[in-house]
């Protein structure tokens, strides 16, 4: 693999895959994009019309291809598969995306790919776990976009309420991308200061806000994307940011923490799960997790949502010697 090439793969030229790709050419940040889907008219269709905006911006070899596509990319994103309809969980998606995330992984081997493989397709840390396991790769290359989407999600919130700009909140939304993640608030800072203090320290804003900021904010990251998709079908610009900001940290190997679903092994007495914790990304995918002194209150909501994903791989693994 030659690091130099700046080459990315996308499975999936939906609204998510599209909307990635296009991400990746604003930002500046590969040489080269390769659109897969099952409908090629669609992924040369996409293809066009991103490049027709070329000589007004930057330039980018985005083409469509078949899976020999992803041999040389330094790095393999899955959107491939259904996505929720209103009011539908991530997790109830599972039956029609493990499937076909099964035969998408068996094609990207099939190319020779040895790079980095970042799994969007809900739900999503079942799939980065299946993925994983399919793949026979180390776990620091293959994961999920997880909750960063989730966390940006939160910090807009926060930042709307604290009245300062989204880039001074800190902190992270942990666990399952879905209904049971929850801010892990003894994470959360404005501008370094601990959000409960920072809160205290405004005599502009409700004395009683912190009491039910945490309980919003949780509720609010929970129900985003329902929201959206009620309103427009599906999310697709934060979340092609999220892929972005990530896939930067790896071609830049800028070392960004960002709570990515990892596959980790002996957490909590389970041999083998996936789920979202902070942890850096450099050239070479997860380079380290961290480590928090949660209070017992995030450890027992971690723990139960650990628990959901992995009964939930565990009805996968049942499957997969089909
Ligand atoms: P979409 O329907 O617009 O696009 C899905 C694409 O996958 C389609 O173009 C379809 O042709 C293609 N496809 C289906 N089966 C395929 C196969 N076997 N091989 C190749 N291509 C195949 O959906 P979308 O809005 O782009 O969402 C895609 C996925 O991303 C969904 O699972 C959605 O839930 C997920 N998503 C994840 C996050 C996150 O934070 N992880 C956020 C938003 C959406």
């Amino acid at each position: 693999m030659n690091p130099k090439k700046n080459k990315v793969a996308i499975v999936g030229a939906g609204s998510v895959g599209a909307t990635i790709a296009y991400n990746l050419v604003v930002r500046g940040l590969v040489n080269e994009i390769v659109l897969i889907d099952v409908n090629r008219d669609k992924a040369e269709a996409e293809s066009q019309d991103i490049l027709q905006g070329m000589p007004l911006g930057k330039s980018v070899s985005v083409y469509a291809s078949d899976y020999d596509g992803c041999a040389d990319a330094e790095i393999v994103i899955l959107t491939a598969g259904a996505k929720q309809k209103p009011g539908e969980t991530r997790v109830e998606l599972l039956d029609r995306n493990v499937s076909i995330t099964r035969s998408i992984v068996g094609s990207i081997l099939a190319s020779g790919f040895a790079g980095i493989l970042l799994v969007v397709t809900n739900p999503v840390d079942i799939l980065t776990h299946l993925a994983w396991k399919l793949s026979g790769f180390p776990e620091n290359r293959v994961f999920g976009s997880g909750t960063v989407l989730d966390t940006a999600r939160l910090r807009s919130f926060l930042a709307t309420r604290c009245e300062v700009s989204p880039q001074n909140i800190h902190g992270y939304v942990i666990g399952e991308h879905g209904n049971t993640s929850f801010p892990a608030w003894s994470t959360v800072t404005v501008g370094g200061v601990p959000i409960k203090q920072y809160l205290a320290m405004r005599n502009d804003l409700a004395p009683e806000l912190h009491e039910r900021l945490r309980e919003e904010a949780k509720i609010y990251v929970r129900e985003a994307a329902y929201a959206i998709i009620k309103g427009k079908g599906s999310t697709f610009y934060a979340i092609a940011q999220a892929v972005g900001t990530i896939v930067e940290s790896i071609l830049r190997d800028e070392r960004r923490i960002l709570p990515v679903s990892t596959v980790r092994r002996n957490f909590n007495g389970i041999p083998e799960t996936a789920f979202s914790y902070p942890a850096v990304i450099g050239s070479n995918g997860v380079v380290h997790q961290l480590e928090y002194r949660l209070n017992d209150e995030e450890e027992r909501e971690l723990s139960e949502s650990v628990d959901f994903i992995t009964a939930n791989i565990g009805k996968v693994a049942l499957t997969l010697n089909d």
